[in-house]
């Protein structure tokens, strides 16, 4: 038997949005629920992704079931194609599984030619009507079908308009819209070489054809990879009989929500404009009425439709966003979906859905679109002063947040101004780890170049910081602390507003609102810890990071990178000269220097962190991201050194490597120099023992953490120095602390050998970023460069640094713990890659069994919401599961 291709209306329901695409399945669904629906068919998603596969043709097969369903359609509307009595005019709809709106196409009116206007417009004794169909269809379909620019259509009726000394487009007469009408084909006609198809069945295929096409347009290419749509998902067409709501001023068509998409707050809220089709609402073309006029006007239809939307809201059990319209005073449904909200609105929508008894808990936390809670978590500007304000350029909203500020053009003067109590916005071509203060001190970062996994970015959204990065428009002189961007020129102390979220960049003052943790956000949050098995730890560096996350929920630290503390401005120093030492005893002696330093900075972790486990990561960079690089600095090195500049300069020289990221670096860098790991640990276990005699309630058990490790042989010597220098502490202080010694799993050696490795690890971390590096051969830093080409050329849909790629890089860490955990049953495990924060990754490692992910502080909350999201579609994939089953053996039973 052939596929099935195309659907009527009453043959589909809710559940088939895969199939029918959601705008399909929702119109099947308001079909079978008796609401007002003008019928038409739905030809499939698969018929779509057939399309492509048959190199851009609709086959004979799926023509021959679209001709079939026309027929059905005939008979159900009464209506036929072309006919002189009673023709048939339809709409051809784009809808794909996911809502995606705006970015493909609608064609209105098809089924018009001379002929037909003629008929419609006898009958109707309106001709002002028939025309404006017409006009209308010829500009749509010449737009989408032709991609004929809808600009020379405007400027047509523009010019009409101020022919007839007119303002609206209302205002033209019949004869008016019959000339544009005329000069829209000749239009046609012109640019495509052909005159405009007069045969309906013709101008359908066109345009199903086009809605086909439309899914491969760039604006959707785009939105799908901004929200996760997999390009193989298809779109399906729906073919829909016409409602008029422009055939006079009992007409008309409006759009509404039964919520506020903005803050939530129950009832209509909408618009409405009378005598009018389409897009005419949103478009602009004249100023709607708001929905609740609408009841004076149309009080009928109005009351109608309140008791649609009242249905409609039962039905789903969520806030809806309605299409309609209004024929003659009949209310006619065009569309219904779960509407698209802020994420403020969503946590009112949903508590609001489980006081009001239609929604369980769980069905809550399952709403909210954990992508979405970022925007709550960071400063923002304040709505309406953004509203009236314009960017004068643009980067990339790299981590979302709102900044105002001073410009400032180096990390010093950042930290400088910001030690002063000035607000800064820190502007560079591009940041490196040694601008880390500076960039902390800073409001937020702009830079000139760079993409989302720049250092900018990664360590922005690590920080929590508004960062928009890669804004090339800008013209920079770092040099002479100055910059060009929107035709001005901007100064050090100049005042610029950047928006991390949409990257937007505004000169002056824009106000900016604290984030605020309302109640609903924290009943949300409260629910979700009740579902998730997932624990959720922090990637913190410093008290102030932990203690943010501690506050955003954060069961314990997952990564502290202890580099980041030798940025700092008092042991920058001591570890230079560390690096610029000839012998172990000169290094010991710089490294004794900062063993305080570290030692502290591990007590306030641990402080901040309240007995909950605390992860420490030995040592990872290669050494020359230390070095200075300013000629004052390498002088003051030389000097502390005893060394002249150009012995410190060769030291430096000798340190450069063609390959950093697999060159000497973490516990290479213990293997080569084990006194690095000897200070680390005397750091982390006094520390340990200082809080441990304060708190002895606590059950601190510091968990050291050894960094890039492809053999147990490498593991088992670092260890050993660290067991030896641990113990030897521990027995000095006459304590009984307990420590961890683990590791990252961040070489792919590394997972293929883990069940070597397990018998010498208490746990084990995920470093996806380098995993994923390594796994895929290219570097984070530049994947930037050439990531866009593979979109464009749909061999990539994610950035597989953002997005964890579970075909591969997912496999590694499977077989990690297939082959670790038999070899070491309490073997703990965890992430600590950027992929800890991003949804669907967090997904999967609920999924793989792991035993926590870990994120920076700020992605802290939509871990723990995803991860009870992961836990509840488990749960309800075995429930059906079992139904499913237990259904089986029953019918089985039957049988014997
Ligand atoms: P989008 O997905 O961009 O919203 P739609 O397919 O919903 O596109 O169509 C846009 C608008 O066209 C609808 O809001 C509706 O006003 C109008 N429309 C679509 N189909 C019909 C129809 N059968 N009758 C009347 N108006 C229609
Ligand atoms: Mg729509
Ligand atoms: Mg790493």
């Amino acid at each position: 038997m052939a596929k099935k291709w195309v659907y009527l209306f009453t043959e589909g329901n809710a559940d088939m949005r895969e199939l029918l695409g959601g705008k399909g399945a929702n119109l099947a669904e308001m079909t079978n629920i008796g609401l007002p629906v003008p019928q038409g068919f739905t030809i499939t998603t698969e018929a779509c992704t057939q399309y492509y596969e048959d190199g851009r043709e609709i086959n004979d097969e799926i023509r021959g079931q679209i001709n079939e369903y026309i027929e059905k359609m005939e008979k159900i509307t009464g209506k036929k194609f072309g006919d002189k009595e009673n023709p048939l005019l339809v709409s051809v709809r784009s809808g794909a599984r996911a809502s995606m709106p705006g970015m493909m196409d609608t064609i209105l009116n098809l089924g018009l030619n001379e002929d037909v206007v003629d008929v419609i417009s006898k009958k109707s004794n309106n001709p002002r009507w028939a025309w404006d169909c017409y006009r209308r269809f010829i500009q749509m379909y010449s737009d989408v079908v032709m991609e004929v620019g809808k600009k020379y259509f405007e400027e047509l009726i523009d010019k009409m308009k101020d022919n007839r000394g007119v303002k609206q487009d209302v205002e033209l007469t019949a004869d008016d819209l019959k000339e544009l009408a005329y000069q829209f084909k000749d239009e046609y006609k012109e640019k495509v070489g052909e005159p405009f198809p007069d045969d309906p069945k013709e101008q359908l295929m066109g345009a199903i054809k086009a809605v086909f096409r439309s899914w491969d347009n760039p604006r959707a290419n785009v939105y799908r990879r901004d929200n996760d749509i997999p390009y193989s998902w298809g779109t399906a067409v729906n073919v829909q009989s016409m409602a008029f709501g422009n055939m006079g001023d009992d007409c008309g068509t409006g759009v509404a929500f039964t919520r506020d998409p903005a803050t939530g707050e129950r009832g209509l809220f909408g618009e409405f404009l009378t005598n009018a089709q389409g897009e005419d609402v949103v478009a602009g073309v004249r100023t709607p009425m708001r929905i609740s006029e609408m009841e004076q006007k149309f009080p009928e239809a109005f009351a109608q439709f309140k008791d649609v939307c009242q249905i409609l809201e039962k039905h789903y059990r969520d806030m809806q966003d309605m299409e309609f319209t209004v024929e003659n005073g009949k209310l006619y449904m065009l569309q219904t979906r779960n509407g698209k909200r802020t994420a403020q609105a969503a946590l009112k929508i949903a508590c609001d859905l489980v006081d009001e008894g239609m929604r369980t808990e769980e069905e809550a936390v399952s709403m909210i679109d954990p992508r979405n809670l970022d925007t709550l978590l960071h400063p923002q500007f304040d709505v309406k002063a953004l509203k009236e304000a314009t960017p004068m350029g643009k980067g990339l909203g790299a981590s979302p947040g709102a900044a105002c500020g001073k410009v400032v053009f180096t990390a010093d003067d950042a930290v400088e101004w910001a030690n002063r109590g000035e607000d800064v916005i820190l502007v560079r071509l591009e940041t490196s780890p040694e601008d880390i203060t500076g960039m902390k001190s800073a409001q937020g970062i702009l830079t000139v170049r760079g993409g989302m996994t720049s250092h900018a970015a990664v360590v922005a959204r690590g920080m929590g910081e508004c960062c928009v990065a890669g804004c090339g428009d800008i013209t920079m002189d770092e040099e002479n602390k100055r910059f060009k961007l929107g035709g001005k020129e901007y100064h050090e102390g100049d005042i610029i507003s950047i928006d991390g979220s949409t990257g937007n960049i505004y000169d002056g003052v824009i106000p900016t609102v604290d984030a605020q943790i309302a109640g609903e956000f924290g009943r949300i949050m409260a629910w979700a810890d009740k579902f998730r098995r997932l624990k959720v730890r922090t990637n913190a560096d410093t008290p102030r990071d932990a203690k943010k996350a501690r506050e955003l929920g954060a069961e314990g630290i997952g990564l502290c990178r202890t580099e980041h503390m030798f940025f700092e401005a008092d042991r920058i120093a001591a570890f230079r000269e560390m690096i610029c030492s000839d012998t172990v005893e000169e290094r010991v002696e710089a490294l004794d220097k900062i063993l305080p330093y570290q030692q502290g900075d591990f007590k306030a972790l641990y402080e901040a962190l309240e007995g909950n486990p605390v992860t420490i990561r030995f040592l990872d960079p290669p050494l020359h991201e230390f070095v200075p690089t300013e000629e004052a600095d390498i002088q003051k090195l030389a000097e502390a050194k005893g060394k002249s500049v150009d012995e410190i300069k060769d030291i430096i020289d000798g340190l450069h490597e063609f390959n950093p990221m697999m060159g000497h670096r973490g516990c290479r860098l213990t293997v080569a120099y084990p006194e690095i790991a000897r200070m680390q640990t005397k750091a982390v276990i006094r520390a340990a023992i200082e809080v441990h005699n304060e708190h002895k309630d606590w059950d601190l058990r510091p968990e050291i953490m050894i960094p890039l490790v492809c053999d147990v042989k490498e593991l088992k010597f670092v260890k050993k120095i660290v067991v030896e220098t641990a113990d030897e502490e521990i027995r000095k202080a006459n304590s009984d602390i307990k420590y961890e010694v683990g590791t990252m799993i961040e070489i792919p050696r590394a997972a293929l050998t883990a069940n070597e490795i397990a018998s010498e690890a208490d746990f084990f971390c995920f470093g996806t970023n380098d995993l994923t590096q390594m796994t895929y051969g290219f570097s984070r830093d530049d994947a930037g460069k050439f990531l866009d080409a593979y979109y464009d050329n749909k061999i990539f849909e994610n950035d597989p640094f953002s997005k964890l790629d579970q075909t591969g890089v997912g496999k590694l860490l499977e077989m990690t713990i297939k082959l670790g955990r038999p070899v070491n049953p309490s073997l703990h495990i965890g992430i600590c890659g950027e992929h800890g924060g991003d949804p669907s990754s967090v997904e999967f490692c609920h999924k793989i069994g792991l035993d926590y992910v870990s994120c920076s502080p700020f992605r802290v909350p939509i871990a723990r919401l995803a991860a009870a999201q992961a836990a509840i579609k488990e749960r309800e994939e075995r429930k059906s599961m079992e139904i499913l089953l237990s259904s089986k053996s029953k019918k089985e039973k039957v049988l014997v």
